[in-house]
C-alpha cells in the first residue's frame, strides 16, 4: 500500500511533510517549523501523529516539537551529532535505520549546513527528506562545515535512484533557479525547469517535491564535477570541491 503524504507550508517558506503508513496507521512528520499548520493538516486528514523526525537543530525546523509532543505523545527522533535539540527521545546517525510502523528509513549523515544535519531515505517508498542540505535547484548554506564537506554530503544523496522523490525544507526554488542559470547558462533542461518553476510560483503552487533525476540534470550544486560548469565560471579543469565552493560563495552573494 502506498504511503499518504501531506506537504505542509509553515512559517514564511518552510515545509513540513506528513507521511502516513496505511499498513500500521503510524503517522510521521519530518521537521516541525511550527505546530499549528501541522495540527490542522492532521485534523483535516483525521490522522494521529506518532513520530517526529528531525533533520537539524535550526529553530525553523524544531520550534513546533514541544507542542506536537505534548498533544500527541509522539516519539521524537533526531540527529545524534547535533546538540541543542530539546525533547529528543532517540538520537540517530548513519547507518542507523529508523522504523515507523511498517516503514523504515535509512539515516545519512550530511554535515555542512550544520555539523550534525541528517537526511532520511525511505528506500521502499522512494522518498528522500533532504531538509536544508539539498534544495530543489539548490543547496543549503555551509554554516558549520566547509563547503567541500557539504559537497561530499551531497554526493551521498546524488547516488540514490533517479526516481527518488525529494522533499526539501524550504520553498527556495525560484531564487535558486535564477542563480543556477548564471553558473550553468547552456543547460537546456535547467532553462525548461526554471520556466516551469516561474509558472508554478506565479500561481502559488509548491515546487516541492522534485525527483533526484531532475536535480542531477539541473541543480548546479549536484553538478560541480561537470566540466561545463567549471568552464562557465572560469575554472576549467579545477577540482570539483573547489568549483562547488566557488558556486556556493557566488550564491551567498547573489541577489535575484
Ligand atoms: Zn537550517
Ligand atoms: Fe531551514
Amino acid at each position: 500500500m502506498p504511503v499518504e503524504i501531506r506537504l505542509v507550508p509553515c512559517l514564511s517558506d518552510n515545509y513540513a511533510v506528513i507521511v502516513r503508513d496505511p499498513a500500521s496507521g503510524a503517522v510521521l512528520v519530518v521537521d516541525a517549523p511550527e505546530a499549528e499548520p501541522i495540527v490542522k493538516a492532521l485534523e483535516a486528514a483525521k490522522w494521529n501523529l506518532t513520530h517526529v523526525l528531525v533533520t537539524h537543530k535550526h529553530a525553523d525546523h524544531i520550534q513546533g516539537i514541544p507542542a506536537l509532543k505534548q498533544r500527541y505523545q509522539a516519539k521524537v527522533i533526531g540527529p545524534r551529532n547535533e546538540g541543542d535539540i530539546p525533547a529528543l527521545d532517540e538520537k540517530v546517525s548513519e547507518p542507523d535505520v529508523v522504523k515507523v510502523g511498517s516503514l523504515s528509513a535509512r539515516v545519512f549523515d550530511t554535515p555542512g549546513h550544520t555539523a550534525g544535519h541528517i537526511c532520511y531515505w525511505f528506500e521502499q517508498e522512494k522518498l528522500l527528506f533532504s531538509a536544508d542540505t539539498l534544495f530543489a535547484l539548490g543547496a543549503g548554506r555551509a554554516f558549520e562545515r566547509p563547503a567541500s564537506v557539504l559537497w561530499e554530503s551531497l554526493l551521498k544523496l546524488r547516488r540514490l535512484p533517479g526516481d527518488t522523490v525529494v522533499y526539501c525544507g524550504h520553498e527556495y526554488t525560484l531564487a535558486n533557479g535564477r542563480f543556477a542559470v548564471t553558473v550553468d547558462p547552456d543547460n537546456a533542461a535547467l532553462q525548461a525547469r526554471l520556466a516551469e518553476v516561474e509558472k508554478a510560483r506565479a500561481t502559488g503552487r509548491p515546487t516541492v517535491p522534485s525527483t533526484l533525476a531532475e536535480e542531477r540534470a539541473t541543480n548546479p550544486f549536484l553538478r560541480a564535477d561537470d566540466p561545463a560548469i567549471a568552464a562557465a565560471i572560469g575554472m576549467p579543469g579545477a577540482d570539483p570541491a573547489a568549483v562547488f565552493t566557488e558556486i556556493r560563495e557566488r550564491k551567498n552573494n547573489f541577489r535575484a
